[in-house]
């Protein structure tokens, strides 16, 4: 593992997928509280947590179970071609040999850019938000208001109420229910829907946010990023003892990504759709 150490560090909530997967993986997490906003998971339910803390605990469980973990202070990574195969990674004047790379780069989209990777792009700039609120006894329990020109989502936990807000204008902001106001830092971002049309080729698998984006109506990001990491490790690993599988299974790991982005981009396209909310693009 390559990696920078740094967080976003925003609240995010998760669904009760990425939940159970979570459990599943790590279970030690499930139970370390200065992770999580709701100290309990809750029957069926999701629950929120603080990203900075967990992102710091998921690297040292994954050392934990045997990866080596490289930290990049400065400098770039440069992917390392080989006959038309990715072979590793050139880094800080070192050079990495691996017969697989994953791209698990988030939104910085490492790989697309240095290897200028085919994407779709599928809908204008879209203007996000989130942080921590402060709501008074009276504030509505959750809160999740659409309309033209974006949406906004504020969900009590046990401790802290978090939001999330979309835009489809830079500078709009989103109207506010009584009772109800931002507090503290907040996290800005701009997305579009996209995503690579081969999410794995020659030598390379791209997962989590890096081969697809949506936008946090989803609900679904952070699962999607875990899972993908979980399948692409899984493939190379299948990928290393059967190389001369090699082409099906990066088609089959392109073709499940591109599936859940189509059905994810359908879903949202619709219920966009049904509350007139307008691209200005
Ligand atoms: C406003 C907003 C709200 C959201 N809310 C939710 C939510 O409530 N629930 C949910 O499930 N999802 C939510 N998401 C989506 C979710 O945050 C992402 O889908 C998820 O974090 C993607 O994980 P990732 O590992 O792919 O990328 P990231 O979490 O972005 O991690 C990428 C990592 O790669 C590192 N990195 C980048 N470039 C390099 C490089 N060149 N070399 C080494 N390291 C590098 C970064 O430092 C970072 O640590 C939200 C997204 C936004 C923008």
């Amino acid at each position: 593992m390559l990696g920078r150490g740094r967080s976003s560090g925003a609240p995010e909530y998760l669904s009760r997928a990425s939940v159970m997967l979570l459990a599943a993986m790590a279970p030690r997490l499930s139970h370390v509280s200065d992770i999580w906003l709701d100290p309990e998971p809750l029957p069926k339910s999701g629950r929120a947590l603080m990203r900075g803390k967990f992102d710091q605990l998921f690297r040292i469980e994954a050392l934990d179970t045997g990866a080596r973990y490289i930290s990049l202070t400065a400098g770039r990574v440069e992917p390392r071609v080989a006959q038309g195969r990715i072979s590793g990674v050139h880094c800080g004047g070192s050079s990495i040999s691996s017969p697989v790379v994953i791209d698990a780069s988030g939104s910085n989209c490492w790989l697309r850019r240095a290897m200028q990777l085919e994407e779709s792009i599928d809908s204008p700039a879209l203007w996000l938000e989130r942080g921590l609120a402060a709501a008074s006894t009276n504030a509505p329990d959750q809160h999740w208001q659409i309309g033209q020109q974006g949406w906004l989502w504020i969900k009590p936990t046990t401790s802290q109420t978090i939001w999330t807000s979309l835009s489809t204008q830079r500078e709009a902001t989103v109207a506010w229910p009584d009772g109800v106001r931002p507090v503290g830092r907040s996290w800005r971002d701009c997305r579009r829907w996209r995503c690579l049309q081969q999410a794995a080729g020659p030598g390379y698998f791209v997962c989590g946010d890096a081969a697809v984006q949506l936008d946090p109506a989803t609900g679904d990001g952070f699962r999607f990023a875990i899972e993908s990491g979980a399948r692409a490790a899984s493939l190379a690993a299948q990928l290393r003892r059967h190389p001369e599988r090699s082409s099906l299974l990066e088609a089959l790991y392109s073709d499940w990504v591109l599936q859940f982005y189509m059905s994810r981009k359908a879903a949202l396209a619709e219920c966009y759709a049904n509350a007139a909310l307008l691209w200005t693009g």
